[in-house]
């Protein structure tokens, strides 16, 4: 056999099925479309589920792939097997109930035989103990002899998932020989050593498991086979595991050099390297599938592969930055078959290298505190860390917790993993006490009776279709005089109460958007509705004001809601979906929805993004959202199963849990909607109502996360009115045309930058002048000419500037300046060298002036600066100074 690439084997693989009449399709991405049972693909067969349960019709009966997986489960074994990567190529043939058994197996053979050229008394496949016509095939039809045939039970051979399809499956292992074995004398097919080595599994579905367990036979029998493409070139290759077959073998190397650590030499060195080079490689192919590390779902899945990649590289010495280097070499080696990768290069390094810029700040942080437990645990004899604080170091600082364990096993400790359980749920359960106690209150924040919470059920809300509706009052709830929510009959004028009817219109703060307002009226009553709040079971709870009569317990009553204001919400919420739509076509298909405030003022929104939005981003997002207005598409709602939903491509908030059925909200018509949201929220029935869409900023919230804030309609308006007054002021002060300011502005500013250099050089000649008649003036006293004097300047460092200029005008020189700013007195002494020989200490001459106007300072003896208080100490420090450098010099 040919020591063959593994590109080379991709392409035989394929065109070997293609010859057999399956139709080459491209791997899909690894983020699962419509598929939420599954955080990321790990297998040929999954992207490929809908047509193997017939909800789409496959584009051919036959299909063959060679498809990115990743397979989180395995990333204990991975670097310590041969076989194990947690991101691997897999290679895969599929029948859509077309071929079975007896096509597959001989082309397997073939393909092993023919085209690999694997020897075959190497290979030994095994088949599900029942399954007698797999057995036979091998056995009669290829020619396997049977000691290289194994029966297996359902734990090894048979592929099933709950109910549903399911069948036995045949897989072909290699014997490598006994040199790779455990030396078990138990040690055949099956054994958990790396000696005979599984490449390739051919399941056979052809059963259907029922709910009572009992198997009936499919009427359409599917093949769905998967070869690990890196397993198969470590085999071909004759390597020792995966992590040195050709091409990965490259990236392997490039951590060896970037850690400066030899392979092969070390176990613990080359576990590590193995680690680095496959976090590296699932990490970049992740990024490019557009997963962004965060802490849930396939987010916190990359989040933890570079951590752990980046953990491992510390391990080996690496002390800076490295990830990015070796990503390079992924993207390099694997753009021909992903040329994904080479466009979206510079976003999957600015990812990285973000995340591992975060890792290295937190891990720094974390390792002390570490290093601090692991001290005391071990002085006291203690052979587990304490959960709690473990928990802690989680929590508080998102140290991750394999992190602290595998720290602590290589300190020969263990974690206490039940005290770090019970950590986790009691801080779960206080923060899910805390949430229910804030919808299960309502009136600021106070508890409702009891009474009351022992009534489950829910209001009807009827205001997705009326704003104006009748109800009867339910409950009323006013404050005692302890502060107390109590259940009343009666509410008075100038009363403020809390109200649940049996039905209401108005819209309860909830999914982001903020409570209508409006009025209640009844005979002889009139009443405000300030806000409405919704308990956990669904009870709208109204704040009410009493304008006039009397409102009373199972009174009806007519509820108005403030149509204005419910419109300008719907404005901002409706253009917030249509601004998420316009960030994921500007930013890329990354940006998730991540929180969202929808109010009748503005609207919120923070998504998903690495960094800040530019200029033309931001330009380009308003545009889009305002062209979609000004198209004047139709707005509508519709229930409908949460299935059916996802099978449209209604865009979810990710990790949140809907019910079976599920509101949606689409913008544009329906065979091509524009945008297609999971939605409670009141909306528009036309892009056109928002009138327009202004972003006012774009910020960061946390890492990753952006926030856009805007406004549409009334608000939109108010905001180019006030920027219009703003500019017809400005142009009012500069009296100039509207069309002129710019140039007029630019011109004010030149001008006057120019007149404040003229006044500098005015300034310096002017300070020039009054140093040379100080100088002139100087008095000699026993050859060293004295100047002190107070002058007049704007601030300290003019003054120093002046008794520069002073001194450098003097041979043997000796200066003492003063001058009054702000009230208080500043001084600058100064030598020249000559004078500090004949005793002048500038210092000690400013010390005597400062002390003498009330403040203090010193300094060297050729320079000194200080301050005083007393301003109108000034003749007396001047004098002061005098004395003292009279005394300096002996005179
Ligand atoms: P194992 O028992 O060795 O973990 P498996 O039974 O989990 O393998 P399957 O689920 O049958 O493997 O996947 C089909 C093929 O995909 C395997 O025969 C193997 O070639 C490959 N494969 C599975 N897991 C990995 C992995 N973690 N890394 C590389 N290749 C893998
Ligand atoms: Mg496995």
């Amino acid at each position: 056999m040919q020591p063959l690439g593994l590109n080379e084997i991709r392409e035989k693989y394929l065109s070997f099925f293609e010859s057999k009449g399956h139709l080459r399709l491209p791997s899909f991405s690894l983020v699962p479309q419509n598929d939420p049972s599954i955080l990321l693909i790990n297998a040929g067969m999954t992207p490929l589920k809908p047509y193997f349960t017939g909800a789409q019709t496959p584009p051919s009966l036959r299909v063959t792939t060679c498809q990115k997986c990743i397979r989180t489960p395995d990333i204990e074994n991975v670097g310590h097997t041969a076989r194990h990567g947690t991101y691997f190529e897999m290679l895969g043939n599929f029948s859509f109930g077309d071929y079975f058994k007896k096509e597959i197996i001989p082309w397997a053979w073939e393909f092993c035989t023919e085209v690999l050229e694997m020897p075959a008394d190497r290979l030994y496949p095994s088949v599900y103990v029942e399954d007698d016509e797999a057995y036979s095939i091998w056995r009669d039809v290829v020619g396997v002899p049977e000691d290289h045939l194994t029966r297996l039970g359902k734990a090894d051979n048979f592929w099933e998932h709950g109910t549903g399809p399911c069948g036995p499956c045949s897989e072909i292992y290699y014997d490598r020989g006994p040199e790779y074995g455990c030396g078990s004398p138990d040690c055949k097919v099956g054994c958990e050593c790396d000696r005979f080595i599984e490449f390739w599994n051919l399941v056979f579905t052809q059963f259907s498991r029922e709910a009572d367990g009992t198997y009936t036979p499919l009427a359409k029998k599917n093949i769905d086979t998967g070869a690990g493409l890196e397993r198969v070139a470590c085999i071909m290759q004759g390597v020792d595991n995966l992590f040195e077959v050709d091409t990965v073998r490259k990236i392997l190397d490039t951590v060896c050099n970037r850690a400066g650590a030899e392979y092969g030499k070390d176990k613990k060195t080359d576990v590590a390297i193995r680690v680095i080079t496959d976090h590296v490689r699932s990490t970049t192919m992740m990024i490019s599938d557009g997963v962004l590390p965060s802490n849930e779902g396939r987010g916190y899945v990359l989040r933890r592969l570079l951590r752990r990649a980046s953990r491992y590289g510390r391990l080996l010495g690496i002390k800076d930055l490295f990830l990015t280097e070796i990503a390079a070499i992924v993207v390099e080696l694997n753009k021909e078959a992903y040329p994904a990768l080479l466009e979206k290069q510079t976003y999957i390094m600015t990812v990285i290298r973000k995340e591992e810029e975060a890792f290295a700040r937190t891990v720094e942080q974390g390792t002390e505190i570490l290093a601090e437990y692991i001290a005391d645990a071990k002085k006291n004899g203690e052979t587990a860390l304490n959960g709690e604080l473990v928990f802690r170091l989680h929590d508080t600082y998102g140290f991750p917790l394999d992190l602290t364990r595998e720290i602590a096993e290589d300190e020969g400790l263990k974690i206490d993993e039940p005290g770090f359980q019970s950590a986790m749920k009691a801080q779960r359960d206080t923060a899910r006490a805390a949430t229910k106690a804030k919808t299960g209150t309502a009136w600021g924040g106070k508890e409702l009776p009891a009474e009351l919470l022992k009534d489950t059920s829910a209001t009807r809300f009827s205001g997705y279709d009326k704003l104006i509706d009748s109800a009867k009052v339910l409950y009323l709830l006013k404050e005692d005089e302890e502060g107390a929510l109590q259940i009343v009959t009666e509410a008075f004028k100038g009363d403020t109460v809390v109200a649940i009817f049996d039905t209401t219109p108005f819209y309860a703060t909830s999914g982001g958007q903020m409570t209508d307002s409006g009025a209640l009226t009844a005979d002889g009553l009139t009443a405000r509705v300030e806000s409405v709040d919704k308990d956990a079971a669904g009870k709208f709870l109204h704040t009410v004001s009493i304008t006039e009569g009397v409102l009373r317990a199972g009174q009806p009553v007519n509820l108005h809601v403030d149509k204005n204001r419910r419109l300008s919400t719907a404005r901002n919420h409706t253009s917030t979906h249509l601004l998420q739509k316009a960030l994921r076509s500007v930013l890329g298909d990354h940006v998730e929805q991540s929180g969202s405030l929808v109010s009748s003022d503005r609207l919120r929104f923070d998504y998903t993004h690495y960094r800040p939005m530019s200029e033309e981003e931001i330009r380009a997002v308003e545009d889009m959202v305002n062209r979609v207005i000004l198209e004047d598409l139709t707005v509508t709602t519709r229930v409908m199963k949460q299935e059916d939903a996802r099978k449209l491509g209604a865009m979810a908030l990710f990790g949140e849990k809907y019910g079976d059925e599920v509101r949606v909200v689409t913008v544009g018509d329906d065979k091509n909607a524009y945008s297609l949201e999971f939605c409670g929220g009141t909306h528009l029935t036309h892009t056109s109502q928002a009138s327009q869409l202004r972003i006012l900023s774009e910020t960061g919230v946390a890492s990753g996360i952006r926030r856009i804030e805007a406004v549409t309609g009334e608000a939109a308006y108010e905001l180019a009115k006030s920027e219009k007054a703003t500019l017809d002021a400005a142009c009012a002060s500069l009296k100039t045309p509207e069309d002129q300011l710019v140039r007029k502005i630019r011109q004010t500013v030149a001008d006057i930058k120019a007149l404040e250099k003229e006044l500098a050089s005015m300034q310096e000649q002017k300070s020039a002048g009054v140093a040379a008649e100080l100088a002139a003036k100087a008095e000699v006293l026993n050859g060293v000419s004295v100047v002190v004097s107070a002058i007049t300047v704007a601030d300290a460092d003019a003054l120093r500037t002046a008794a520069d200029q002073v001194r450098d005008r003097l041979t043997d020189g000796a200066v003492l300046l003063a001058a009054e700013t702000d009230g208080k007195l500043i001084f600058v002494a100064m030598a020249t060298p000559s004078a500090v020989k004949k005793g002048i200490h500038s210092g000690n001459i400013i010390r005597e002036a400062a002390k003498t106007a009330g403040g203090g300072g010193g300094g060297r003896p050729d320079m000194a600066q200080a301050g005083g208080k007393d301003a109108s100490k000034l003749a007396d420090a001047l004098e002061a100074a005098k004395n003292t450098i009279k005394a300096q010099l002996g005179v």
